[in-house]
């Protein structure tokens, strides 16, 4: 057994930001297991990213094109996988904490009869094997895991790692796999893409301004949504806002949400549930904004604005106005 292998995602022709998080991880973990850097990625129309793979590190790469008709299913894309890492044998698999992901990695784990550890937050090589550290308890505790047999299989968590930096290095070299239509199994009957915002995404966002029930009503949201769209944010919101309806639960960040990883992180009257800061250990920058100077979420805050909302926020939008312009 040799190699890590990361499994990409294109999305409109260029590699996903967590591909690059996946091959700058990948790559520091081959090079101390002294093993080369190599890639899968299955898809409609995965050929022509040999070049980026290459610039981010990679040598080699098992490609799987969907000549089907339709969206390829997650059977497909996971046939695709195993067939790729049982032709390469590598000593470790790296997939991204996706929803596709998170589907996909017990799935190949069980078929080549080894295990598997989600979520990771860091990695590090001890001999052969690999260790895992990912938070546990809703984030309040860090475990150190280790799978025992080979491939070692593990999901990183969007921006807990640093994306490679691409360099004028060879294209990879494509090894063609024919995976054929899985037959029964799951059949995608139509693919609804996440509802879409002019701001960036919420996983991958730098900021990320999130708002909770001390909004007071949806009439309000567009406070939260202004400052978002000021600082080039997405916008996030406790599980609160999302059940009341308020915003889709697209947007809802914690543990039966989204795990956000941003520089600066907003929280405007959102008390700080256990629930909800679950999602935000990775934040880099906390800065809450809550007129009740006891609320749970100023322990994890950097910056906190003891005050009404209906006073700081469109404040503060209005000055960052100023000095963007
Ligand atoms: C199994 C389970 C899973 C859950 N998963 C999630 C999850 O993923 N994400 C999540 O968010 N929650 C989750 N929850 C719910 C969680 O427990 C909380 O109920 C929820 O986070 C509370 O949302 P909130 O902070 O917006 O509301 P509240 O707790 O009601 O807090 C509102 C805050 O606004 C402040 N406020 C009020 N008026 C103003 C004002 N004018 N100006 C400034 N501040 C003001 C208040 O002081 C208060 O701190 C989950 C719960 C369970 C049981």
């Amino acid at each position: 057994m040799a190699g890590v292998l990361i499994v990409a995602e294109a999305v409109s022709g260029a590699l996903a930001p967590s591909t690059l998080e996946l091959a700058g991880e990948g790559r520091r973990v081959a090079e101390a297991l002294g093993e080369p850097l190599i890639a899968a990625i299955a898809g409609t129309n995965v050929r022509g990213n040999e070049a980026a793979l290459g610039e981010a590190g990679v040598e080699q790469v098992y490609l799987a094109d969907h000549s089907g008709p339709g969206v390829p299913s997650p059977e497909w894309t996971a046939a695709a996988v195993v067939a790729a890492v049982k032709q390469a044998q590598p000593s470790v698999v790296l997939i991204s904490h996706s929803a596709a992901g998170r589907m996909l990695a017990p799935t190949l784990a069980a078929r080549v009869q080894s295990g598997v550890v989600t979520d990771a937050t860091r990695l590090r090589v001890e001999g052969d094997r690999v260790i895992v550290t990912k938070p546990v308890f809703g984030g309040s505790v860090l475990s150190e895991q280790v799978v025992l047999a080979n491939p070692q299989v593990v999901t990183l968590r969007a921006r807990s790692f640093a994306a490679a930096e691409p360099q004028p290095r060879n294209a990879a070299q494509s090894i063609a796999l024919q995976v054929p239509e899985a037959a029964g199994g799951l059949e995608v009957l139509e693919e609804i893409r996440e509802e879409s915002t002019s701001g960036p995404k919420l996983k991958d966002a730098k900021v990320v301004v999130s708002g909770g029930r001390g909004l007071g009503g949806a009439e309000n949201w567009h406070a939260v949504e202004e400052l978002a769209a000021v600082l080039g944010g997405a916008v996030g919101a406790s599980r609160a806002v999302t059940d009341a309806g308020w915003i889709s639960p697209s947007h809802q960040v914690g543990l039966t949400g989204a795990t956000v990883a941003p520089d600066l992180y907003i929280a405007i009257g959102i008390s700080g549930a256990v629930q909800h800061v679950a999602g935000i250990s990775g934040a880099r920058n906390v800065v809450a904004i809550n007129k009740d100077a006891e609320a749970n979420i100023f322990k994890y805050a950097r910056f906190g604005v003891v005050g009404d909302w209906k006073q700081v926020v469109p404040a503060l939008t209005e000055r960052l106005k100023q000095l963007r312009s």
